[in-house]
């Protein structure tokens, strides 16, 4: 029976999430259908009743709704709790369950490159909402120590705090410090949305080199510049369209019960970023 799904945020309009799941529907010869439904902060409860009303059967949640999506699921998995945020709903006959699929959409890109965070340094610039995603998974894999650098101090200190109370050695610096440090990390995550504009790295690339491994989760645009000077310094490339990939194929392995068709949905999204 076909069945509708949506990714619910504000802005919304420029979500590359219907063209993946669209794109794995028609692979597939799926009658479901994805959109992209914009819910304005502050009318999430709302929102989220017109969506039970056409009896939809799952959803992605992005900015602004992801912390407080949480308060209103009847069921949340482990990693949506230990992450403090959600990023896929499933909805059950009116029950909503919630999940993070960003944890393992961050992992998985490195994996299928054969690398490794195990015993790594990693220098983690930004300390929002993926930040957390990023730290949960970090920490999971044995990180060796995770620096967080971040405009806003108090966000990194307490991002810091978290990985450390889940085992993981971490501390919090200025983005002004690690210009300084960039040498001593193998893995350098950019997080922060610096570069959507096509604004200059957020660090200086300088000290960037092939030994040095660069993901930039920023997907739009694909070549951010912190992108363009580590591939010109001959570091190893991930780029934020492959965790975006990955999310998205693990959300659709979470409602759809069934291998997401990964090499379709990454040429359309190829096709558009
Ligand atoms: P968020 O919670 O709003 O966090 C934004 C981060 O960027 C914070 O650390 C913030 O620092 C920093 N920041 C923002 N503007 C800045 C500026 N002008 N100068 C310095 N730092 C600045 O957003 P998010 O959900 O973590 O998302 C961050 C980025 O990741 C976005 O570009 C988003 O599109 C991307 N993303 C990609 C994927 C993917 O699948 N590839 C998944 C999730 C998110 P403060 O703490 O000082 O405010």
């Amino acid at each position: 029976m076909p069945k509708t799904y949506a990714v619910i945020g504000d802005p919304i309009d420029h979500s590359l999430s219907p063209n993946i799941h669209n794109a794995a529907f028609r692979f597939l010869n799926l009658e479901h259908t994805y959109i992209a439904y914009r819910i304005p902060k502050g009318e999430l409860a709302s929102g989220i009743e017109a969506l039970k009303a056409i009896k939809i059967a799952g959803f992605n949640v992005t900015i602004p709704h992801k912390i407080e999506m949480m308060e209103l699921l009847d069921e949340m998995d482990t990693t949506c709790k230990v992450i403090g945020a959600v990023n896929t709903v499933s909805n059950e006959n009116g029950k909503l369950k919630g999940y993070n699929t960003d944890m393992i959409g961050f992992l998985d890109p490195i994996k299928r490159k054969n690398l490794t965070v195990k015993d790594a340094q990693v220098l983690l610039l930004g300390a929002g909402g993926a930040a957390r995603a990023i730290v949960t998974g970090l920490v999971k894999e044995k990180a060796g120590k995770i620096t967080i650098a971040n405009r806003t101090l108090g966000n990194a200190r307490k991002l810091a705090e978290f990985a450390i109370k889940n085992g993981c050695n971490a501390n919090a610096i200025s983005l002004q410090e690690a210009n300084k440090l960039v040498s001593d990390y193998k893995f350098i995550i950019n997080s922060t949305s610096i570069g959507m504009n096509n604004e200059p790295s957020p660090i200086s690339t300088e000290s960037i080199s092939k030994n040095s491994i660069v993901y930039d989760i920023i997907y739009q645009p694909m070549n951010t510049d912190l992108i363009k000077k580590s591939k010109e310094n001959g570091a190893t490339i991930i780029y934020g369209y492959e965790m975006l990939l990955s999310q998205a194929a693990c959300s659709f392995e979470i409602w759809h019960k069934m291998e997401a068709p990964y090499n379709e949905m990454k040429k359309m999204l190829l096709g558009v970023t």
